[in-house]
This record gives structure tokens, C-alpha cells and sequence, in this order.
């Protein structure tokens, strides 16, 4: 009998398809960076945090109604007509992330990405409730206790609150935030709402509490595409080795020069504070965030040792090659992608925002009856339709309708309708013609709709009239 497949040849080696994760302990950090980082945490996070809670007349400030399937944002009033504007949206973020790419890298994933900034709320949690790196490390080694287990039961109330609010204010972006809260204080949440605050809540808990930078190593489809949009003048995090080299531990008081070593007294600080656990000093690897911690944490051994700051900086692969100074490597951002990346953007931008201001506050849909026309008293033909109006503006309207197309054509009976403030109204219109007029089959002709307090506010849609053979 043959041997079984699985068991291979002498000599295999066995090598599993997933890398086993190490659990990384991130050093605290401060700094100039870090001040940014934490500047954008707080700036994104009272946005999104805020928003929900701020009215706009008698309506939140930004809502996605889906049922009522419109969308709210400052005083402009959105249908699923004006899917456009979404798309527009996409793509000025797509562009933006090209250009901010081009220019300097992974700045996004390193400051204002969401899985970075709840990876740093919730490290920060973490590290009140059980302490800084070695303090982490020690408390994890240790058996379980009963203050260990408190700790760990603190972090992970501390955790679940945040999540959960998270979760809450994510659906508070479609529902009421206020009606939300009610609902929850007495239990009465819809399914949707309780499913999409829950799992809102436990992605936010998974990603930023466990699975941290597995996110943007393994799942994050930026982190493997951006490598697209470098080229040598794109600023990036760098170790540089030429000053760096040899590295070694020497005493604040040595020379250097004379110990034949380079300004790096391998500290290991860079790699203690990375957030993705990698050596900076190996060079520019994918799973580079671009935090600048490392940034921090080498500038300030290079204060303790007296040494020029920079060792770790942001810095061009041609800067590094040619040895330019900030003044010339900045000289070179506005090289021609970059500038064809702004162009497209600001084109893009200016666009859907005339767009957006010159748009009519009315919209006019025109549904034909079925029914073909047909003759009716003095032998006038006469067609029927169901005209939509969608009123996006914030005030009540009356709007008056008018036809044309066709001598002589008119709005037989009602011609003003009434709509309601971000109303949308589906009203029956009868059009007649005198006999004679238009040929035989269908004519083209075209409603008009105009607002009665506001000659301005209008639409007009083209439709078919039809005249018996
Ligand atoms: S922090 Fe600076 S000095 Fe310390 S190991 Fe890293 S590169 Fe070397
Ligand atoms: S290498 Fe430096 S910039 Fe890159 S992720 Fe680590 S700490 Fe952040």
C-alpha cells in the first residue's frame, strides 16, 4: 500500500500558511508627532462623536434617512437622485488619498485613519488601566490573580463602553440620536438598529482592542496598493544609515568618531514604540504606518546624547541619494504627478460643489399612463401622466405646471400643487390638444414646473404625447 499523501518525504519542512501573531507592547510616546496624532484623534473624534447631536432648524445637521430615503447635511436636502454627489464624494477621497500618498506617504494611515485613532484611544485606555510596555509585558507573564483579573476587567469595560457609544453614534448617523437613545433607554430598538449598533460596537472592540495592526498588515487593501503611488520625491519615514552606522551603545561622554561608531547608540526605542512592531532601521517595509512615533522617540535620544535630531525623519529616497536639504526636497513635491493629481482634484471639487449650489431645489419626474391618448368632448385628444415632484428645500411650495410641445396643448383641471418641505408628491395631470394639432403617433412635448412665490425655482422634464391614428 502507498503512503499517505499527507505524510510527504524525509526532509519536509512543515511550514504554516499563517504567520503566528506576537503580541506587540507598544512603548508610549510624545512628541511632535504625537501631538499631531493626538490633535487629528480629538479633531476626527469630536466630529464624528458631535455631529449627530447638532441640529439644523427642527433636524439634525446630517442625517441618511433611508426610510424616507433622503439624506441631510446642513440645509441641502439629498434624494437617491443625487447619487452623483455621492459618487463625486468618492471620488475627491480617492483623489485626496492619491495626492496625500504621492506627496508623503502613508500620512491617512498614520493620523487620521478610524483604525488608527481607536487603536490609540483604546492603547491609551489600556495603558492608564495596566501600565506602560514593561509594565504590560509583566502583568501578561504573570499568572492570573485577583488584580490582574481586575485590570484586565476594567480595560475591558473601559473598551466595551467605547465601543458600544461608537456603535450608538454610528447609527445615530441614521437614526435620530436622540429618538435612538430613547429607544435604547426603553429597550424598543428595532432590529436593525440594535444589530447595526452591536456590530458597529464589535468591530470597533475586535479591530482597535485585538486585532490592531493585523488590520492594516493583512486586511487593509491600501496598505498593499499605495506602493502604486510612491516615487523617489514621496517623503517617507527613514533611518539614515549612512548616519546611523555602525550602531552602538556607547556612554553620552564618548566620542563617536574615536569608538568608530555612528550616531545610532541602539536603544531599540524605535522599535519599542512602533504600533506594527517592525525595526525602522531595516529600511522602508509595507507594514510601515507611517506614525512618525519612531520619529519622536529617536529625536529624543539624539537630545539625551547631544546628537543632531533627524536620525529617523521624513525624507525622500532622492533626498537621501543626492544628499538634499529640506529647502530642495520640498522644491520637489510640485513635480507632475503631483500636480496632475491637484489639478484633477480641485477640478473635480469646484465641480460638485457648482454643482451642488447651482442645483434647482425642484425636481420633476414625468410618468406616462399607459393608456394611449384618446378623443374626448369637441374632439380634443388627451393624454394623462403622474408628474413627481420632489421639493428639496426647506420651505412649503406651490408650484404651478405648464406643457408645451404641441400647438395649442394645456393642462386640462388642476395646474398648482402644493408641496411640502424636502416633500416629494406623485399627482395625476390630464393634457389636452384641439383636434388637428400634432401628427398622428407620438409628439415630444415638455412639462414645466415653476414655483409660485419664486420664478427661479423651476424643472422641467421632457416626455411623449400622444396623438390617435
Ligand atoms: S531610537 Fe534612534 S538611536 Fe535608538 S535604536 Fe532607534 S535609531 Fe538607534
Ligand atoms: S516604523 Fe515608525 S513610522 Fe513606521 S509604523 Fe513603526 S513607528 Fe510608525
Amino acid at each position: 500500500m502507498s503512503e499517505p499523501a499527507s505524510q510527504g518525504q524525509p526532509g519536509d519542512v512543515e511550514v504554516a500558511l499563517y504567520e503566528v501573531r506576537k503580541k506587540i507592547y507598544p512603548r508610549a510616546v510624545t512628541g511632535l508627532f504625537a501631538g499631531w496624532r493626538w490633535a487629528l484623534v480629538w479633531f476626527t473624534q469630536l466630529l464624528f462623536y458631535g455631529l449627530p447631536w447638532l441640529s439644523w432648524g427642527d433636524r439634525p445637521m446630517v442625517l441618511f434617512d433611508l426610510e424616507a430615503r433622503r439624506f441631510y447635511l446642513l440645509g441641502i436636502v439629498l434624494y437617491p437622485q443625487d447619487f452623483i454627489y455621492l459618487t463625486g464624494l468618492l471620488v475627491i477621497s480617492a483623489l485626496s488619498l492619491f495626492l496625500f500618498t504621492a506627496v508623503a506617504g502613508r500620512l491617512w494611515c498614520g493620523y487620521a485613519c478610524p483604525q488608527t485613532v481607536y487603536t490609540e484611544i483604546f492603547m491609551w485606555v489600556e495603558r492608564k488601566i495596566e501600565g506602560d510596555r514593561s509594565a504590560r509585558m509583566k502583568l501578561d507573564k504573570s499568572p492570573m490573580s485577583g488584580a490582574k483579573f481586575s485590570r484586565k476587567a476594567a480595560k475591558h469595560v473601559a473598551w466595551v463602553l467605547i465601543a458600544l457609544w461608537t456603535g450608538i453614534t454610528f447609527v445615530g448617523y441614521f437614526t435620530p440620536i436622540r429618538e435612538l437613545l430613547g429607544a435604547i433607554v426603553t429597550l424598543s430598538t428595532g432590529p436593525w438598529q440594535t444589530f447595526w449598533v452591536l456590530f458597529y460596537g464589535f468591530a470597533t472592540w475586535g479591530n482597535a482592542g485585538f486585532m490592531r495592526e493585523q488590520v492594516c498588515k493583512y486586511m487593509c487593501p491600501y496598505a498593499r496598493f499605495q506602493s502604486a503611488m510612491f516615487d523617489k520625491d514621496t517623503m517617507i519615514i527613514t533611518y539614515d544609515a549612512a548616519r546611523g552606522e555602525p550602531r552602538g551603545s556607547r556612554s553620552k561622554k564618548a566620542d563617536p568618531a574615536a569608538l568608530g561608531l555612528g550616531a545610532c547608540i541602539d536603544c531599540s526605542l524605535c522599535v519599542q514604540v512602533c504600533p506594527t512592531g517592525i525595526d525602522i532601521r531595516k529600511g522602508l517595509q509595507y507594514e510601515c504606518i507611517g506614525c512618525a512615533a519612531c520619529i519622536d522617540a529617536c529625536d529624543q535620544v539624539m537630545d539625551k546624547m547631544s546628537y543632531p535630531r533627524g536620525l529617523i525623519r521624513y525624507t525622500t529616497e532622492n533626498a537621501m541619494a543626492e544628499g538634499l536639504d529640506t529647502r530642495a526636497m520640498l522644491r520637489r513635491v510640485a513635480r507632475p504627478r503631483v500636480l496632475v493629481y491637484s489639478g484633477i482634484l480641485l477640478a473635480v471639487t469646484l465641480a460638485l460643489f457648482a454643482h451642488l449650489l447651482l442645483r434647482s431645489p425642484i425636481k420633476l419626474d414625468v410618468i406616462p399612463d399607459r393608456s394611449l391618448g384618446r378623443e374626448v368632448e369637441e374632439g380634443m385628444i388627451e393624454n394623462t401622466y403622474r408628474l413627481q415632484f420632489i421639493n428639496s428645500s426647506e420651505t412649503a411650495r406651490r408650484f404651478l405646471v405648464k406643457v408645451d410641445g404641441i400647438e395649442s396643448i394645456f393642462v386640462a383641471g388642476q395646474t398648482a400643487f402644493e408641496i411640502g418641505p424636502a416633500g416629494v408628491r406623485m399627482v395625476p395631470v390630464t393634457v389636452r390638444t384641439k383636434p388637428g394639432n400634432g401628427k398622428p403617433g407620438s409628439n415630444p412635448i415638455r412639462f414645466e414646473v415653476r414655483a409660485e412665490d419664486d420664478e427661479s425655482v423651476s424643472a422641467s422634464a421632457k416626455s411623449t404625447f400622444f396623438v390617435p391614428r
